[in-house]
């Protein structure tokens, strides 16, 4: 089977936007063993989307689209859809109650131009989109087929994993799956992981262990090819078991975790509560505490600038008094104060709780939201190892 992508946007050509979806798209397809033989982005020009889809069809099986479907003007993947297999759109009641019902969950008004989204190329598939508000569509004929999908990239990626690649596997029987796992860690930096791993790494090709450095959490993804997920599960578990082996403590989560969820259901499992003071990071450890469980959260303070330290007190010990002093007097089992210390480029962060006490600093490295980011996320990540009791010795 050979598969293209055709990527439509104006903002695309023009490089008002990264075409991150292609590059998503050229990986996700292979590694499912999805030959992809040509890339081709297009402007919002109804002519050259046209000459575009008949020119890719020529060459391949499949199509796989991206952008234009919104309800704007500028929008017209349908109508070059519609035209290329020689069909009128047609209006699809069904498609509209879907789109109604989206608008009235996230309660945003509905406007006369969201009706484009309930047009369809006549013998068209509407494709779930359940991330999003209008559905992709399909679209087979004697040309060979045609998947287009929203340009918002969190849609057109569930689009794929859910609905695409499934139907692609089985329209075209592609045989075995390519399965895999990422194992999460944060708070170390990737050079020491590949030296604690890398070894790994080259010894093994079935499944491949691939190590991705991300601000959020370095990903180690390991890949396996079996007949079936079952079977690429077992071959995952044994080389999952060697990695944490070298790393001892050190994986907070698989895939979809986050290390805020993380610490939030540890503080939750516990009945407790944190209390926050935060400079630096401006609210930025409250915020994903909050987003992942209100349960865990007592309250926070956010302050530009350091409460003024007693004469004499070092700002370590300041620090912890803060928390102490369960972060300016707000009821919680557990406390964190964030201190600013521009002048030695580092911030010091104390965490306190019944029976414990911890500190580390952080060394400035970016500037302003990457730094906060990276405070942030270590910082969770201590706090996940404080209420584990896992050391490190970093
Ligand atoms: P919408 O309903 O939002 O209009 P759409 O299917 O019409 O969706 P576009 O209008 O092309 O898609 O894109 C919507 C937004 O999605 C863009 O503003 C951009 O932020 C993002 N986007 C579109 N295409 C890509 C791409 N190829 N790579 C990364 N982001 C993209
Ligand atoms: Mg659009």
């Amino acid at each position: 089977m050979k598969a293209e992508i055709l990527m439509i946007g104006t903002e695309l050509l023009i490089g008002q936007i990264v075409d991150t979806n292609a590059s998503w798209l050229g990986q996700t397809l292979a590694e499912h063993g999805i030959h992809l033989y040509q890339k081709t982005t297009v402007g919002d020009n109804r002519a050259r989307i046209v000459a575009a889809l008949r020119a890719a069809l020529e060459r391949a099986d499949v199509v796989l689209c991206s952008g234009g479907l919104g309800p704007t003007e500028d929008d017209i993947t349908r109508e070059c859809v519609a035209e290329v297999f020689g069909v009128p759109l047609v209006y699809r009641e069904d498609l509209f109650e879907e789109v109604l019902a989206r608008f009235k969950h996230v309660r945003i008004q509905i406007t006369e131009n969201n009706k484009r989204q309930a047009y369809l190329p006549e013998g068209a598939e509407a494709v779930p989109n359940p991330r999003g508000t209008a559905p992709g569509l399909l679209m087979k004929g004697p040309q060979g087929m045609v998947i287009c999908m929203p340009g918002v990239p969190h849609e057109l990626k569930g689009m794929v994993r859910d609905s695409v690649i499934p139907r692609l596997r089985a329209e075209f029987g592609l045989a075995g799956v390519l399965h895999y796992r990422v194992l999460k860690v944060c708070g170390v930096g990737e050079s020491r992981i590949d030296h604690k791993m890398g070894d790994l790494i080259n010894a093994h090709s079935n499944p491949t262990i691939g190590l991705l450095a991300n601000p959020e959490a370095n990903r180690i993804r390991i890949a396996a090819h079996a007949e079936s997920v079952e079977a690429a599960d077992a071959l995952i578990d044994a080389v999952d078991a060697k990695v944490r082996e070298r790393l001892p403590g050190l994986i907070f989560g698989t895939d979809n975790d986050t290390i805020e969820a993380v610490v939030a259901a540890l503080l939750v499992g516990k009945g407790w509560k944190i209390g926050l003071l935060e400079t630096v990071t401006g609210g930025m450890i409250a915020q994903r505490l909050l987003a992942a469980d209100p349960a865990c959260l007592a309250g926070a303070e956010i302050l530009p600038v350091n409460p003024t330290a007693p004469e004499g007190v070092s700002l370590e010990d300041f620090a912890f008094d803060l928390a102490r002093g369960k972060v300016l007097g707000l009821p919680s089992e557990c406390a964190l104060a964030v201190l600013a210390d521009p002048a030695n480029r580092r911030t010091v962060v104390a965490f306190v709780t019944p029976d414990s006490q911890a500190q580390w600093e952080i060394g400035e490295f970016a500037s302003g939201q990457r730094n906060q980011l990276r405070a942030a996320i270590y910082s969770l990540e201590r706090i996940r190892r404080e209420l584990l009791g896992i050391q490190v010795d970093d």
